[in-house]
């Protein structure tokens, strides 16, 4: 039976076992997997565009199992009270092909995208960075705020968004936090004047400029989430051009991330390089690093692998029979039979095989 983890089930296991400790064997996991990079096979997403948004397929697999996303990105949807991204997945047996977990991916790719984006400043920003600027205060926003809180001990925060409900709504939701200051700025410019660390978590459907030369200082480390899709940018092309960039998977990022201005040779780093000791981090104090997160399926993979272990040590979520279960895997049409007729016939083939099991060989 396949494991089955909806929204509810979901939010309970994350209540369960605690935001601050799900955030942290999750970021654990997801190093745990990027350090096996050549285990993995691995392509860029299937994107189908359309003029409001994308959907899109993000398969990976090792030699034991295999992952894939369905996620969208339709950054107008929150006007039709529906999410910018929402997202379920699969993680299934590869010597099978069974599917081990269905589950949803809304939470979990929240929780993965700030997972992995605290892993990474942890290695690219300055140590004892404790001020962070937040672009963007939707949804992806608290889980951005609270993996920073947590895995790099950021403890004030300046947030601003063009809907100022947005930011109400996260200022609302972090005030329970204990260590956690948040303040709101008037613009942009001034959440990230004095910031050491600049997350930016927009949604828009165009080339947007939220971060200019001008708003940089030497040393910051930006956190660039919302530029993910082809005409999808955040950052002023100068700004990337006068930093050291670094990308999941450089032939998905080169499309989707914001060094989709730039020339095919702009120089970037892959994550599992840095995170290896295989290619520099940050080089030197003043240097201005980037983060050019587009989302990478090796993360869904990780918070796949995370949530189905935990999912079965807790009892968490449903078994259900999505794909046929059956005593003989050739009958499939017995399936279409009425429910009592099938169960007859299991019991005939289960009585059957015990007579067959029991005769002389
Ligand atoms: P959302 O629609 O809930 O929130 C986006 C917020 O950005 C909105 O509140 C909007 O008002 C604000 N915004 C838009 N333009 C702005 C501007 N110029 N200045 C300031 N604020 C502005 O979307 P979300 O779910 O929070 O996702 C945010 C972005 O992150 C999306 O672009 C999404 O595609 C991307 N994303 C990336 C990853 C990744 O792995 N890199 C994962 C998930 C989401």
């Amino acid at each position: 039976m396949t494991r089955f983890l909806d929204v509810p089930a979901m939010s309970r296991l994350v209540r369960e076992v605690g935001v601050p400790r799900f955030l942290t064997e999750l970021a654990q996991a997801i190093r745990d997997d990027y350090l096996r990079w050549s285990e993995f096979d691995k392509s860029a997403r299937l994107a189908c565009h359309s003029p409001g948004g994308v959907i899109e397929l993000m398969p990976v697999a090792d030699a034991q199992r295999f992952a894939f996303k369905y996620v969208n990105g339709h950054p107008s949807n929150t006007g039709r009270g529906l999410f910018t991204v929402m997202a379920f997945g699969v993680l299934a047996e590869v010597d099978t092909g069974y599917p081990l977990l269905l589950s949803e991916l809304t939470l979990t790719t929240a929780l993965r995208t700030a997972a992995t984006s605290a892993l990474v400043a942890r290695e690219l920003a300055n140590p004892g960075s404790r001020r962070m600027a937040l672009i963007g205060n939707g949804a992806q926003s608290e889980f951005q705020a609270l993996a920073f809180h947590t895995l790099l001990g950021v403890d004030e925060i300046r947030v601003f968004d063009v809907d100022p409900a947005a930011t109400d709504k996260l200022v609302r939701n972090l005030a329970a936090t204990p260590g956690l200051r948040v303040i709101r700025a008037a613009s942009t410019a001034a959440a990230v004047r004095g910031a050491q660390i600049v997350t930016t978590v927009t949604a828009d459907k165009t080339l947007a400029t939220i971060l200019t030369p001008d708003m940089i200082e030497p040393g910051m480390h930006i956190n660039a989430i919302g530029g993910d899709c082809p005409g999808k940018t955040e950052l002023h092309a100068e700004v990337l051009r006068r930093a050291r960039v670094i990308v999941e998977y450089e032939p998905q990022t080169r499309i989707e991330g914001d060094i989709q201005q730039l020339p095919a040779d702009f120089p970037v780093t892959e994550l599992w390089r840095v995170l290896s000791g295989s290619a520099a981090g940050r080089e030197h104090t003043d240097q201005v690093t980037v983060f050019d997160s587009v989302g990478f399926a090796l993360e869904d993979y990780s918070a796949l692998r995370y949530v189905y272990e935990l999912a079965l040590a807790r009892g968490a979520g449903d078994d259900v029979a999505l794909v046929p279960p059956g005593a003989n895997p050739k009958d499939l049409f017995s399936h279409l039979a009425e429910p009592a007729d099938a169960a007859a016939r299991a019991a005939l083939a289960s009585v059957l095989g015990i007579l067959r099991s029991t005769q002389p060989a």
